[in-house]
């Protein structure tokens, strides 16, 4: 791997009962890049967020991230230890409790990451305290710290899930379709969002949302019945006939 990569996938192919989901899948990963994985209905994208992150395992081929510590073979981890180790998912449905406040969404996310004994003492540190405010901040939630999270609207809720990721300080974030079902001035937020992520950290996105596409990838990986079709700039992708035939229907 290069100095600069972050996770990389060598021939990756999943099968379920026989059926080849993936097939001989290669994918590399630069550290802070926003990463738009696309592709028509079934090409095999979830898949490959799910091998990433350990809830599926391939059949055969490699996956690697160069954490902080070193490179680590994660083909065949544990999915909690995945995430340990600085991966997380995002799953289309957003999972936040809906009973609680915004503020207690991001505590019992920030809790998650520390010692028992720490959320035992019960109150919050002040640095804690104030790294929540920052990432109330930065989804744009400062207003509503005391409002509770069920009366959030679809897409407060998804930037609510995706401050609960990052206080868990993943080196990657997984997305799948993170847009869906967010009106336009949402979907330019949750852009400008992943744009801010990915300067400390690296983000991959499963999406459908062209347009969104268009205004945010700098680098986009186009899959087609499991295999790797195209990859580099929107406008390379574009151009390329053999997308346009399968994808983008010109
Ligand atoms: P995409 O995200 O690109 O739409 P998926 O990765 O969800 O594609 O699916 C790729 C293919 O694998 C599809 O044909 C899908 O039906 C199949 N598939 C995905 N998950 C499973 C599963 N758990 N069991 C059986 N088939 C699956």
């Amino acid at each position: 791997m290069s100095s600069s990569a972050i996770l990389s996938c060598e021939k990756v192919t999943v099968a379920f009962d026989g059926f080849k989901a993936v097939q001989g899948m290669d994918l590399k990963l630069e550290k802070g890049e926003l990463r738009f994985l696309i592709g028509p209905n079934g090409a095999g994208k979830t898949t490959m967020l799910d091998v990433i992150c350990g809830k599926v395992k391939p059949v055969s081929g490699k996956v690697a991230f160069e954490s902080r510590s070193g490179t680590i073979d994660i083909t065949r981890r544990k999915e909690h230890k995945i995430a340990e180790l600085g991966i997380g998912r995002k799953f289309q449905a957003p999972s936040i409790f809906a009973g609680l406040t915004v503020g207690e969404n991001l505590e019992i996310a920030m809790s998650q990451n520390r010692s028992v004994w720490a959320t035992l003492r019960a109150s919050m540190s002040k640095t804690e305290s104030e790294r929540i405010e920052a990432e109330l901040e930065l989804i744009g939630l400062q207003d509503h710290r005391a409002l509770r999270a069920g009366l959030l609207s679809h897409g407060q809720k998804q930037w609510l899930e995706i401050g609960m990721m990052l206080l868990q300080e993943p080196e990657i974030l997984l997305l799948d379709e993170p847009v869906a079902g967010m009106t336009d001035k949402e979907t330019d937020k949750t852009g400008e969002l992943l744009q801010q992520i990915v300067q400390k950290r690296t983000v991959v996105v499963v999406e459908h949302d062209m347009e969104f596409v268009r205004n945010f990838a700098s680098k986009v990986t186009v899959m087609h019945e499991g295999k790797l079709l195209k990859e580099g700039s929107m406008d390379d992708v574009q151009k390329d006939d053999r997308v346009a035939e399968v994808y983008l229907g010109k």
